[in-house]
């Protein structure tokens, strides 16, 4: 009875346990040894998924870029054509909302562009 049980568990394919190092079957769900979730370990990711996270993280870089230099923008230019006072700084303050309204699709344009180009 164990001999036929361990025959057939040696057919079963068998990894090394993430966590504890013991044998685990391939398709086990759970190490039976130390009880890990993740056997096979986090899974491994490939080279293109990381060059595919790596020009994402760069497109959130450059989205937040082009944002603040479209808000600084526009409150530069705001606060130059405002009528001084309160009435510029209302304005700086609406011309740099405005620059960030567009620099968001601008720089979704961007991404899009490179992504195509690249
Ligand atoms: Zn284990």
């Amino acid at each position: 009875m164990a001999q036929a049980q361990q025959r057939r568990a040696g057919r079963q394919e068998l990894i090394d346990c993430h966590d504890c190092g013991h044998g685990v079957s391939f398709s086990a769900t759970a190490c039976p040894h130390c009880g890990s979730t993740e056997p096979a370990g986090p899974a491994v990711q490939s080279r293109r998924e990381l060059q595919r996270l790596r020009i994402e993280a760069a497109n959130d870089r450059r989205l937040v870029v082009v944002t603040a230099l479209c808000a600084g923008l526009g409150t530069f230019y705001g606060a130059v054509m405002g009528a001084g006072g309160a009435a510029s700084w209302w304005a700086a303050v609406g011309y740099g909302f405005i620059g960030a309204v567009i620099g968001v699709p601008a720089a979704f344009v961007i991404n899009i562009g490179r992504s195509l180009f690249d």
